[in-house]
């Protein structure tokens, strides 16, 4: 029996796959800030380099990748596919399970596929310096490390929370070379706002959001790079499933669901749009595809399908999105990757047309999913990914009580070795589980802005 497909340097895609051109209905535009009339591009260049915002625009099905963009997705990808038989035996399944395994980057996570175009676009505008936020401090390590090979500048704005849970993500960046600030900070205007309504705030992506775009249009040589949601950034992840479907094909396989962790998207949908390009065009109807995100931060079991701001501070272009609104403070839970209130726009059309479907869980549940993983394929994953894995590990006991061989496909988007505090809460028995009050939910979405209804 296969237990792993490793793909050779030679069948690296040379295509990223753009879903837009394929969506069943049109993708509704993103919207100006202050005068909420459809964006142009112009409205996007002093905020970020001119090839994220040809891509950002575009309706091509298939985007070529730089020569030197997949010369550099050569230092890990294409990254391996695994079957879980372990997992397999230990659940008493005639599921099989596959897990994408994106922890081989050198930041950890999937979080590269993007950081390292949006660097290359960077330098060929001549941009000298990169602005961004990070949560978890994932995606300030993709965007430090993409930095540090183009030799640009890199500030990234660290959630105060996560800047003094997790000095060793800090350390990381700095090894790169980035110039790291915890958020709300002194530099920039919102967040010196924040500090003025808090003065021990421990931020949110929102805030460290606002302050990043705020930092690079105060400068012309410094452009923003955003770590999801936006439609260029899903569109660079798709290395994930078309690599994957090549690795399945080798496994003579095809998936009957594909699940994943989402919190803005770009690793699922990375890894699902290659598959769902099928089901769009007719094929492969029985395929099911799951979007799993915490029950803390359920934008899109409990939220709106609405346009709203990216940021707190609403300088970012409105979205058409799934969103629980820019205000909504979710709960400090360890998959900081997923507290963003909002999701990306392909995604909110699919889920609005049921191609894709929703659940959620609790922060318990998804440590012993990764714990139960650990424990039988060896890898330690971070938080995030394990909301994918526990649902797929529910999805193989569904497939055990109906005795149905169901081919589960998922991703373990980032390992788990900055976030051995989190597994030390968890094993130690202090970890709670944590649920926005529907009163909550329904007083941050009370302050969407007065943009077109979507539905
Ligand atoms: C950032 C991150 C996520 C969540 O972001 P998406 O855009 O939804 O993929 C998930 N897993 C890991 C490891 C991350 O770093």
């Amino acid at each position: 029996m296969i237990r792993k497909v490793v793909l050779s340097e030679n069948d690296l895609p040379d295509r990223w796959y753009n879903i837009v051109a394929d969506l069943p209905s049109e993708l509704p535009p993103a919207l100006h800030p202050r005068t909420l009339a459809p964006l142009a591009p112009d409205d996007l260049l002093p905020l970020l380099p001119s090839g994220v915002v040809e891509q950002e625009f575009s309706r091509e099905r298939w985007i070529e990748i730089p020569d030197q963009v997949r010369d550099l997705y050569r230092i890990w990808r294409p990254s391996p596919m695994y079957r879980a038989t372990r997992l397999e035996r230990a659940l008493d399944t005639p599921a099989r399970i596959y897990f994408k395994y994106e922890g081989v980057s050198p930041a950890g996570s999937h979080k590269p596929n993007t950081a390292v175009p949006q660097a290359y676009y960077a330098k060929q505008d001549n941009v000298k310096r990169l602005t961004s936020e990070t949560g978890a401090g994932q995606w300030g390590s993709a965007l430090s490390f993409a930095g540090s090979l183009f030799g640009l500048d890199v500030t990234v704005y660290m959630v105060r929370s996560s800047y003094d849970q997790k000095p060793y993500r800090k350390m990381l960046m700095s090894t790169w070379g980035a110039d790291v600030h915890p958020s709300p900070s002194d530099r920039t205007e919102s967040g010196r706002a924040a500090l003025a309504a808090d003065p021990d705030s421990p931020g949110s992506i929102g805030v460290a959001i606002s302050e990043a775009v705020q930092d690079a249009l105060s400068r012309d040589d410094t452009r923003f790079a955003l770590g999801s949601i936006s439609n260029n950034v899903l569109l660079h992840q798709t290395v994930i499933g078309l690599e994957a479907r090549k690795q399945l094909e080798i496994f003579d396989d095809y998936p009957d669901v594909v699940i994943g962790c989402v919190g803005g998207g770009s690793g699922y949908a990375g890894l699902a749009y290659p598959f769902l390009r099928d089901r769009l065009a007719g094929h492969r109807t029985g395929t099911r595809f799951v979007a799993v995100e915490p029950d803390a931060c359920p934008s899109l079991t409990r939220g709106a399908y609405a346009y709203d701001y990216p940021d707190t501070a609403s300088l970012g272009p409105v979205l058409p999105m799934y969103t629980l609104g820019h205000n909504f403070m979710p709960a400090p839970i360890h998959a900081g990757g997923l507290r963003h209130h909002g999701s990306s726009p392909t995604m909110g059309v699919l889920v609005e047309h049921g191609l894709i479907q929703a659940r959620s869980y609790a922060q318990r549940d998804i440590f012993s999913a990764a714990v139960t993983f650990a424990r039988n394929e060896g890898f330690v994953m971070a938080p995030e990914s394990a909301h994918g894995v526990r649902g797929a590990i529910d999805e193989a006991l569904a497939a055990r009580e109906a005795g149905e061989e169901r081919v589960i496909l998922t991703h373990v988007s980032g390992h788990g070795h900055f976030d051995m505090a989190a597994y030390e809460s968890y094993l130690a028995g202090t970890l709670d589980d944590h649920q926005p009050s529907q009163e909550q939910i329904t007083a941050a979405l009370a302050e969407l802005p007065a943009a077109a209804a979507l539905v």
